[in-house]
């Protein structure tokens, strides 16, 4: 059983970025282009066949997120799969209720607004939070909606957005003033169409966001480390490589497990995440720090900690690790974007999610890169 003694609190260093609690694995939509599946293989229904699966209880959310001191610029962003689906669809507004903190949410609202409503208990002002960007962000997904909407999925979900004006959020064509905005991943299968911005001007923020990773053999997005997410899949190399990475956001899994990075969350739930190691952390009064080769010694990718665990720190993240999988990261992790202050766009300050040192890169590979690029402190040529 879990002590109910109160956990410390965390010590956050100014690094830190971001804060994702993935509640739940688990969609209600279908996208060929899915997030959570590092191989992009288009069928999610199929990669992820964990429905039903356990998961954190709210109370257990809110003992283990009530260590994070509580700050108005990093939120915790709720996000999954679909993160309103999180306990029968009651999870969210319980997990509010249970902390002081602000929130951002990434949900499909393919809930209708009312409930949606319902479901946060009164908690709406902790999704209400004076940012540069909303804090409810909305996924449009253009054929899964069509699909569900009839072909007005676009128009559909901008009504949706707009309806929750009606309990109480900011909802503006200007992303600096609403808390709900819509964004949309530029899938080369799937460009918007010309007819979508119309359809929102001057009622709710719209953007696109680049499509990331390897499509018919091109690789998209800007990268900082060079071959980290096309190695494998457009056959550059035969196995990937050894470094030494660690990353500036803090992920948690839906059991509570925190992860050094995307992919080793999602190839783990991939296979319906670590629930016997789950199972044995609980009868350990998640003492994983204490009992880790014993837990998890065996599985393919190591969680960094347990946000339930007293021992855990925020050293832990801040450690570097080895990783024999460079070269499958996932785009988000190692692609140069912005920070919460939105410093890339803003001031041209690029900020990547994962710092990697020591990519041991074969004599064959280097010769692939331009020359400033073969110098990088962050490579080490060995032979091949
Ligand atoms: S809504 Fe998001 S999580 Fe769900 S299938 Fe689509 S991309 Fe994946
Ligand atoms: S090198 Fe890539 S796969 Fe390995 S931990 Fe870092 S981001 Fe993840």
């Amino acid at each position: 059983m879990s002590s109910a003694r109160a956990l410390s609190s965390l010590r956050l260093p100014d690094s830190l970025n971001y804060i994702g609690v993935f509640l739940t694995i688990d969609c209600n939509l279908n996208c060929a282009y899915c997030i959570n599946d590092p191989q992009q293989s288009g069928d999610r229904g199929k990669v992820f066949r964990i429905h039903r699966q356990r998961e954190l209880s709210p109370a257990q959310w809110a003992r283990g997120l009530s260590r994070i001191p509580f700050s108005p610029d990093l939120p915790l962003t709720l996000q999954g799969g679909e993160p309103m689906l999180y306990q029968k669809g009651q999870g969210v507004g319980l997990l509010l209720e249970g902390l002081p903190h602000y929130f951002d949410l990434l949900t499909n609202l393919t809930m209708k607004p009312e409930a949606f409503s319902e479901s946060l208990r009164g908690q709406h002002a902790k999704l209400m939070r004076d940012a540069p960007y909303p804090s409810i962000r909305v996924s449009y997904h253009g054929d899964e909606m069509n699909r569900i909407w009839k072909d007005r999925g676009f128009a559909e979900l901008v009504d949706r957005c707009e309806q929750l004006a009606q309990f109480g959020f900011r909802v503006a064509p200007v992303k600096n003033d609403s808390d709900v905005g819509i964004y949309m991943v530029e899938h080369p299968d799937n460009p918007p169409s010309d007819a979508l911005a119309p359809i929102a001007a001057g009622r709710v923020p719209f953007e696109t966001k680049e499509f990331l990773g390897v499509h018919a053999g091109k690789l998209f997005g800007h990268y900082r480390y060079p071959f980290s997410t096309d190695l494998i899949v457009r056959q550059i190399h035969p196995q990937p490589l050894e470094c030494e990475c660690r990353t500036s956001e803090l992920l948690l899994d839906p059991l509570g497990f925190v992860w050094g990075c995307h992919l080793y969350l999602y190839e783990t739930w991939k296979s319906g995440g670590m629930q016997t190691e789950f199972d044995h952390l609980q009868a350990a009064d998640f003492r994983l720090k204490a009992n880790y080769a014993q837990i998890c010694g065996d599985a393919p990718y190591l969680p960094v900690g347990h946000i339930l665990d007293p021992d855990f720190d925020m050293t832990d993240l801040a450690a570097f690790h080895t990783c024999r999988y460079y070269g499958l990261c996932i785009g988000c992790d190692t692609k140069i974007k912005n920070d919460r202050f939105q410093n890339y766009y803003d001031r041209a300050i690029a900020h990547t999610s994962v710092e990697i040192r020591g990519i041991r890169m074969p004599q064959a590979l280097l010769a692939k890169l331009d020359q400033d690029e073969r110098t990088a402190p962050f490579l080490i040529a060995i032979p091949d």
